[in-house]
C-alpha cells in the first residue's frame, strides 16, 4: 500500500471502531472524548490512537477502556494492545527499534507496564489516594493489609457508594505488594468475573484448573462482591474458595457497595465468614477533601486550574469522586485546548449534565430500600431477601418502584440491587404500583410520601 492507501485503510478501520463503540457509550460520551481520535498505526500486535492531549489519554484509560476494548476486538476479529499518542506533533511511529539484549533498567515505563498487565492501574496507589476524615480508616486497613498481608485483618471488606475509590484502594493493595514482595501470587477480579470463568469453566470441562488457580493464590482481590448476590453455585463455589485460602494464612480483600448482612440472597455461611475480619465503611468525602483531591489531579495533569473553579467544583460535586474528576477533566481539557480561563457561562455549559447527573443521583437505591423498610416497619434486609408473605413483597414492590422513578438505574440494575431478581420482576412491581396508585388513594399518598421524602 501507498501513503494515500493507508491513509485510507486507518480511516476506514477508524470508522468501523467509532461506529462500533457508539453502540455502546453514551452518545454524549462519543463526543466529548472519541470523536477527535485518529488512528493513526495499525500493527500485528498493537495499534496507535492520537488524541488532542494527555487528559483525553487518562481518562479513557481510566474510564472507557472496556468499551473501546471491545470495539477493537470486533472490528479487527482479534485483540490489540491500545497505545495512545497526544498532540499534532505525535507522529506515526517508525519500526520498533531494536532492542538491546541486555536487560533494561527498571525504567518507569516498564512498571507500567507491569502493572497494567495484572489489570491494576497504575495511577491508582497509595500516594495518589487522597486521605480525609470519611476514608481514613478504611485507606489505614488498606495500608495495614498491603504492609503485612494475612497477618493484621482477614478478611478485609470495605464498602461504600460507586466512585469513593474501592477499586483505587484495591489496586494500591496490588502494587505495593507487588513492589514489596517478589513473587507473591495476588489476583484481582469483580465477583462477576469470578462468576463468567467459574460458569465457563463448568461448560469447558476445566473446573479443576479454575479451582488451582484461584486456590494457589497469596491474595485475593475480590472486587464488587455484590454481584454473587443470588448465584446459588458461584457461592458454593465462592465459598471453598474462601475457606482454602484462609485455612492456608492467605489474604482476602473484598469490596461492596453495602454491608454483607445487606447483600441479599447471599448464604448466611457467606455473610458470617465476610464479617470474620474486618469490616469498614467509607463515605463520601467532605468539601476539603474533595478540594484535595482536585487539586493533586489538577497537578498530575500539568494543567493550572484556577483555585476558585477548583472550589466550585468541589461545592457542586458532592457524592462521587469519579464524577468530580470528570467535571475536572472537562474544564482542563478546555483549558489546555483553547488557553486562558473559561468564562462562568462556559464553565456552566461544560459541567451541566454532570451538576444535573449529580442532582439526580442523589438518591440512590439503598436510601430507598432503607427509607421504604423503615415505613412499613420491615427489615432492610427483606428488601433483598428471598422471602415473600404479602407485608414484605409489597413495600418491597413499591421500593423497586421508586428506585425506577427517582434513579437512573435500568431494569436489571434495580434487580441486582433488590438481591439479583431478574428485570422483569421489577417491570411487575413498576406497572403494579402504578395500577394500585391510580386506583388507590391511600396507595397514591403513601407512595407520594415517601418519593417527596427522598427527593428532597
Ligand atoms: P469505586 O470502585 O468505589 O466505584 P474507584 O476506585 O473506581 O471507585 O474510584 C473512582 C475514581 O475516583 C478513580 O479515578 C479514583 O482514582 C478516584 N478516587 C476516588 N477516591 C479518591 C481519593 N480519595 N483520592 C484520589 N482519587 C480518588
Ligand atoms: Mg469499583
Amino acid at each position: 500500500m501507498d501513503n494515500t492507501d493507508t491513509h485510507t485503510h486507518l480511516s476506514l478501520t477508524w470508522k468501523g471502531i467509532a461506529d462500533e463503540l457508539r453502540s455502546t457509550v453514551s452518545s454524549d460520551i462519543f463526543e466529548r472524548w472519541f470523536r477527535e481520535i485518529e488512528l493513526i498505526d495499525l500493527a500485528p500486535e498493537h495499534l496507535t490512537l492520537r488524541v488532542p492531549n494527555d487528559i483525553y489519554k487518562y481518562w479513557i484509560e481510566d474510564n472507557h477502556m472496556g468499551p473501546l476494548r471491545a470495539a477493537v476486538l470486533m472490528v479487527l476479529k482479534g485483540a490489540r494492545e491500545i497505545r495512545f499518542a497526544c498532540g499534532s506533533n505525535a507522529n506515526v511511529p517508525g519500526p520498533a527499534p531494536v532492542r538491546s539484549p541486555e536487560p533494561e533498567p527498571v525504567a518507569s515505563e516498564s512498571v507500567e507496564e507491569r502493572a497494567l498487565a495484572n489489570g491494576f492501574n497504575p495511577r491508582n496507589t497509595f500516594e495518589n489516594f487522597v486521605v480525609g476524615p470519611t476514608n481514613e480508616f478504611v485507606a489505614a486497613a488498606c495500608r495495614a493489609v498491603a504492609d503485612n498481608p494475612s497477618k493484621v485483618y482477614n478478611p478485609l471488606f470495605f464498602y461504600g457508594g460507586v466512585g469513593l475509590g474501592k477499586t483505587h484502594l484495591m489496586f494500591a493493595i496490588g502494587q505495593h505488594l507487588q513492589a514489596t514482595r517478589k513473587g507473591i501470587k495476588i489476583a484481582y477480579l469483580t465477583s462477576e468475573k469470578f462468576t463468567n470463568e467459574f460458569i465457563d469453566a463448568i461448560q469447558t470441562g476445566t473446573l479443576v484448573k479454575f479451582r488451582k488457580r484461584y486456590r494457589q493464590l497469596d491474595v485475593l482481590l475480590i472486587d464488587d462482591i455484590q454481584f454473587l448476590a443470588g448465584k446459588e453455585r458461584s457461592q458454593e463455589e465462592f465459598f471453598h474458595t474462601f475457606n482454602t485460602l484462609f485455612d492456608g494464612h492467605k489474604q482476602i480483600v473484598m469490596t461492596s457497595d453495602r454491608p454483607p448482612s445487606e447483600i441479599g440472597n447471599l448464604e448466611p455461611r457467606l455473610v458470617s465468614r465476610f464479617e470474620w475480619g474486618l469490616t469498614a465503611e467509607m463515605q463520601p468525602p467532605e468539601v476539603e477533601t474533595r478540594t484535595a483531591i482536585l487539586q493533586k489531579k489538577a497537578a498530575s495533569l500539568g494543567v493550572s486550574v484556577p483555585k476558585e473553579i477548583l472550589a466550585y467544583l468541589a461545592e457542586r460535586i458532592r457524592t462521587n469522586v469519579r464524577r468530580l474528576e470528570g467535571g475536572l477533566m472537562r474544564v482542563a481539557s478546555y483549558i489546555s485546548l483553547n488557553g486562558g480561563r473559561p468564562s462562568d457561562e462556559r464553565i456552566e455549559m461544560l459541567l451541566k449534565d454532570i451538576i444535573q447527573e449529580e442532582a439526580r443521583r442523589a438518591v440512590n437505591v439503598e436510601q430507598i430500600q432503607k427509607r421504604v423498610a423503615e415505613h412499613f416497619d420491615i427489615r432492610n434486609a427483606d428488601m433483598t431477601g428471598k422471602r415473600r408473605p404479602k407485608n414484605i413483597a409489597f413495600p418491597r414492590q413499591i421500593a423497586m418502584y421508586l428506585a425506577r422513578e427517582l434513579t437512573k438505574m435500568s431494569l436489571v440494575e434495580i434487580g441486582e440491587a433488590f438481591g439479583g431478581r431478574d428485570h422483569g420482576t421489577v417491570l411487575h412491581a413498576h406497572r403494579l404500583i402504578k395500577e394500585r396508585m391510580s386506583d388507590d388513594d391511600k396507595i397514591r399518598s403513601v407512595v407520594r410520601f415517601l418519593s417527596d421524602q427522598l427527593s428532597r
